[in-house]
This record gives structure tokens, sequence and C-alpha cells, in this order.
């Protein structure tokens, strides 16, 4: 397809909105992203002509709805590669997919398991394992970055030990941008016999994800990052681990047999999905992944990069400006302060000028406490951001900074 911005921009009805009497320059992508029509179109046509619950009835409309339903899910095998619709497990989010491994996976894990994360994971990627650490006595060891904010592999290979039960990080860092060497990193866990789990929240909505050629064992991203519906997310996860974990929630869908003395589990990916899924989410989120395939991934890269470039060489003239994150081939997240300036006052400012982006810790406090910063701005972008968005962004940026004397 022909890469025409404005036609995508006409796919997306918030994106003619004004704040404040302001055009909105939406730039908090990072956050989550915009919905197309074809998105929200399908949500109005699943509740106004097949709204029934899944995998219960035999009656049309439940027939229906589970075909959309399985439907989405051959429809993500096929985004990320899987082997199977059975390694597809649909959850609230990365969040919970992250929690569902820790809990499920990790409640394996022997006393004194040792668990590998880095410094720039956001907390879904730290706090469930801590949350396990109540349960067991687990050690989490912490991969650094360096000035550019890229990890140190080195370290990361040294971290090691016979006691290594999992490697969890980030695939792309949401406040510094940085595409870990993900492959490379996955190689060197397996070699030393420990699984990987990766946070794609980042990756998915940006890069090609192929979770074979990768070789991980976990790939949890959201929908709503990708142009898709809220209260979606997903758990790639590799079948013979799948079939050794335990369910993480008990209720209808996820049992074979209930009786008072026992109880047997459905098959994958079932196992994993207790109650009624958000099965209109689900279907809506296809249409993202549709979405995604029509624009092409390579467009949304160039386009995303594109925007990155232009917006980074502006802002690194500007007095004051202190960008974290200078990784080469970085994702299109630019955190930054100026000088002393306060990001929550830049924040409302840009805001008062139509432009919205991120301010605070970006659910990264031990990166933050690691950079020495209480937070930073962030401006992401998606596909259908332009240069002309830049460089408004930009121009109120000046302003903005120039109120307090920059
Ligand atoms: N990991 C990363 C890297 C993220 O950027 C986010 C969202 N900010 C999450 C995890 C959590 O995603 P969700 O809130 O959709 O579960």
């Amino acid at each position: 397809m022909e890469f025409d911005v404005q036609a995508i921009r006409r796919r997306f009805p918030i994106l003619s909105r004004t704040i404040g009497g302001k055009p909105l320059i939406y730039l908090d992508n990072a956050a989550t992203s915009q919905t197309p029509d074809m998105v929200v179109g399908e949500i109005e046509r699943f509740y106004t002509r097949s709204k029934a619950n899944v995998h219960r009835g035999v009656h049309t409309l439940s027939q229906e709805a589970t075909d959309l339903q399985e439907s989405a899910r051959r429809a993500v095998r096929d985004y990320i590669n899987a082997a199977s619709e059975r390694e597809i497990i649909f959850t609230r989010g990365t969040t919970e997919a992250i929690n569902l491994v820790a809990s499920s996976y990790g409640g394996g894990f022997p006393e004194g398991g040792e668990i590998i994360l880095t410094v720039m994971e956001h907390h879904a990627n730290i706090v469930p394992w801590q949350l396990l650490q109540r349960h067991k006595n687990l050690k989490l060891k912490v991969v650094d970055i360096n000035e550019r904010g890229e990890l140190d592999l080195e370290q990361y290979r040294s971290l090691f030990s016979d006691c290594t039960v999992m490697a969890s990080f980030c695939h792309v860092s949401n406040v510094l941008g940085t595409v870990n060497p993900v492959k490379e990193m996955i190689a060197y866990a397996h070699s030393r016999g420990v699984p990987v789990l990766v946070d794609g929240a980042q990756g998915a909505p940006h890069l090609p994800v192929d979770v074979r050629d990768l070789d991980c064992d976990f790939y949890v991203f959201s929908s709503h990052k990708m142009y898709g519906p809220t209260g979606v997310g997903v758990l790639y996860g590799r079948e013979n681990l799948l079939e050794l974990m335990p369910p993480y929630q008990g209720g209808g869908e996820m049992i074979g047999k209930v009786t008072f003395e026992h109880t047997t589990f459905a098959d994958l990916p079932f196992k994993f999905e207790a109650g009624t899924p958000d099965f209109v989410g689900i279907a809506a989120f296809a249409k993202a992944i549709e979405f995604i395939r029509e624009v092409g991934i390579g467009n949304i890269e160039a386009q995303e990069h594109r925007l990155l470039r232009l917006a980074t060489e502006e802002m690194e003239r500007m007095p004051g400006m202190r960008i974290f994150g200078t990784a080469p081939g970085k994702s299109a997240v630019i955190s930054f302060l100026v000088g002393d300036i306060h990001p929550y006052d830049l924040g409302m400012l840009l805001d008062k000028m139509g432009v919205a982006v991120r301010t605070g810790h970006h659910c990264a406090e031990p990166l933050m406490d690691r950079l020495g910063i209480p937070g930073t701005v962030r401006a992401s972008f998606a596909v259908y951001n332009t240069e002309e968005e830049v460089g408004a962004f930009i121009e109120a940026l000046k302003k903005a900074v120039k109120i307090f004397g920059y």
C-alpha cells in the first residue's frame, strides 16, 4: 500500500478533536494509541449484531461470537508467527499476562531461585516477581544500562548462575526507547538452560515480532497500544511449558469436568482463560491487527523513525535539553527534561497548546532512580503522527521553555 498519512489520519476520528481550541497533537502513544474506525466499527457491530457468550451455546449467535474469538486467536498467532493457536492466551493486558506467568510458572521455582530483570523494566515486569518473593526465597538480579540507555550485556551474562530460574526483560523500553538485542539475550539464557519472558508491550506495536525466530518462551503484549481496544492482551507461551503450568485462575471455561471431589482442566489455551473473556474486545483486536497489516509494519516503523529523527534533531539544539535514551536504532519515544523545569509544568503548558505528552515516572521508578531524576516528559509517536505535528510540538516546547527563561 502507498503510504499516505492523511488517509490514515482520516480513519482515526479522535484526531480531528481540538483541545482548548487548538488541534490535538497526540504524542502519548506509548501509554495508549488511538483507535481506527474499523476497530470501533467492529465493537459496535458486535454489540448490535453478534453478542452472545462464547463457547457455551449451540445457538447461532453464540457460534458466531465463538468463531470471531477463535479467528482473532488465529490472527494473533499469525501476527507473531506462533506455531499454534494453543499457544495464544487472551488476558486483560501485558500486566495480567506477566502476573499469570509469575504466578503459574513461577509457582514451580525452587527456593533460592534467581530471576534476572533489567533496570529499565516497567513496574509490570518487576512487581509480579516481587509478589512471588513473598512466598519463596527468591532473588532478583538487575542488569544495568550505559549512558546511552543500552543494557550492559557483559553484566547480563555474568548475572547467570546455577540458581537462575528465569530471565524477564522488555523488548523495547517505554522510557528510553532502547530496542534490546532480545534474540541474542534469549540465546544466551537458553545456553544456560534458563527460560525467558519478553515484555513486548512496546515491541509488538512497532516492530515485526516472530516468536519462533526469537525463540522466546513467553512473549506478552497489550491490544490498546496497537490501535486496538482496552482490556485485551496476549500471553504467548511455548506449548510444552504451558502444558506443564497449573491454571492461574479457576472458574468457567477453563475446566474439563468438575465435581466437589476432583476437577480436571480444559486443554490449551482455555485452561488459562477462566470466566467470560472480553470477546468483543478480542474480535475488535483482530481488526486492529488487520489495520496494522493493511498499513504495513514496515511503513509504521519508517514513519515513526522519520518523526523520531526530526524531533530529536530539533530538540538536541534546544538549550538545557537532556534526552534520556540515545541508543542507535531506538524506538520512537523521546524522554526529556529541560534545565530544572519540572516535567509536570512542561506537560501542563504543552497541553494548553494542544500537545498531549506524558509526564512522570512512566511506571519505571527504579529506572528514574538509576538516572537520578524524579521523572521526565515523554513524547511518543504512532503511524498517524505527521512532520507538521512534530513542527508544532517543537514550537510549543520552545514557547513553554521560554516562559521558564530557557
Ligand atoms: N510493559 C511496558 C514496557 C509498558 O510500556 C507497559 C504499559 N505502559 C506495560 C508493560 C503494561 O501494559 P498494560 O498496562 O497494558 O498491562
